[in-house]
């Protein structure tokens, strides 16, 4: 564990033999979780690791923040609203659905939890397809679930290859833009998949969709084998307050509903519920935060490019990218690794996985102008060999 460049930092465990007991049931011998990027203790870091907004919520987040709590907090006395209503109502409205077309969850990873148990499971059907670079959690919800599955090799542009599942299977699921790739899929390709594959259900993972890519909700109403997942966690800087939802023909938000019900009525709390209100009704807040963004992605890719890094094209508020200047590399302090960790060792955390094909190439949040100049600063010194 010590090892691994995501180790917590501030890691509770003291002891290198992992905790077991005897009680554990097979299920948790069998789980091997999710692990997200680190969250510093230390505030010195720059951090850069996990796609949060450089830039704090819009002011009405906070004011309605302020108003949920009431004059001395008394309203946190009475439960949640159980169906989220006014965000599924806020959402309904923004994207021209009926509110029972969308379903809310405590980030989109309960949302996606949910999906896996009660959509994606389907033994008599067959597997669900995912490609093989991407979330890292789809395959944890898979062995919570016990769902079969089976990868897409991701073409040699890092493209979800989605035309080469010719036939129809049970289920595909991707995120679009991809993670950790940045990639989008148009629109139009996605479209086309899911009119002709009528008994393939499509989940896109829209988490990143907001930075430039285009959505799938406007293709709802016209098919009942898709469904859409969005967080409020990037684009809307609430990832703090885990907001995330889900949008489908009735029938299959019903089943999100059904799985919600039996196992926590109020998965979203008051605060949250009026913070993600309130977020959804700014959409001049959204406009001016992803504009700033995607402008300092696309600095951030050209003076990497400049650098000698081959950067793959981003539709998100990150940057996929390896070191390979022309005439390749091959130099040991320039790896993945050596780069993570030579950034870690100025300050700066950044995300890396050690997969094949992707060993090499660092993810970079896109931060604050300083935080990304910062980095690109970093780089030019690791480089140089200063
Ligand atoms: C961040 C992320 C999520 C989860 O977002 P939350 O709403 O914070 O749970 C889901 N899918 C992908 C691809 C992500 O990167």
């Amino acid at each position: 564990m010590s090892a691994s460049p995501n180790t917590p930092l501030g890691a509770e465990s003291k002891s290198t033999e992992p905790a077991i007991s005897k009680f554990w049931s097979p299920l948790v011998h069998s789980l091997s979780p999710y692990v997200p990027g680190e969250q510093v203790l230390n505030g010195q870091l720059i951090k850069l690791n996990t796609n949060e907004s450089p830039y704090p919520p819009s002011a009405r987040v906070l004011a309605a923040i302020q108003h949920a709590l009431g004059e001395d907090g008394a309203r946190l006395r009475l439960y949640p609203d159980p169906t989220s209503r006014s965000v599924r109502e806020a959402a309904a409205e923004l994207h021209g659905l009926s509110s029972d077309q969308i379903f809310v969850g405590n980030g989109s990873d309960e949302v996606l939890a949910f999906v896996f148990q009660t959509l994606l499971n389907q033994p008599a059907k067959g597997p669900v397809y995912f490609p093989d670079i991407s979330y890292s959690f789809y395959p944890s919800y898979c062995r919570l679930y016990g769902v079969a599955h089976k990868t897409l090799a991701l073409n040699e542009a890092f493209e979800i290859p989605l035309e080469a599942l010719d036939e129809e299977v049970a289920a595909v699921i991707f995120p679009n833009p991809n993670a950790p790739t940045g990639k989008a899929l148009a629109q139009a390709r996605i479209e086309a998949f899911v009119r002709s594959h009528p008994e393939t259900l499509v989940v896109v993972d829209e988490a990143y969709v907001d930075f430039g890519a285009e959505s799938c909700v406007p293709l709802i109403n016209r098919y009942s084998n898709l469904l859409v997942t969005q967080s409020l966690s990037k684009s809307r800087a609430l990832a703090g307050m885990r907001i995330g939802l889900a949008f489908g023909q009735v029938g299959l938000i019903e089943a999100l509903v059904r799985a919600k019900d039996s196992f926590n009525s109020y998965p979203i709390d008051q605060l949250a519920q009026a913070a993600a209100t309130a977020a959804l009704e700014d959409q001049a807040w959204l406009k001016d935060s992803v504009g700033r963004i995607a402008a300092d992605r696309d600095w951030l890719t050209s003076s990497l490019q400049q650098m000698g890094f081959q950067v793959l094209p981003s539709k998100a508020n990150f940057v996929f990218g390896r070191y390979l200047p022309p005439g390749g590399k091959a130099d040991p302090r320039l790896t993945g690794p050596a780069l993570y960790q030579a950034l870690k060792e100025n300050g700066i955390l950044v995300r890396q996985f050690n997969r094949p094909r992707i060993e090499d190439f660092l993810r970079i949040t896109v931060g604050s102008k300083s935080q990304t100049r910062a980095v690109v600063e970093a780089l030019r010194r690791i480089l140089a060999g200063d």
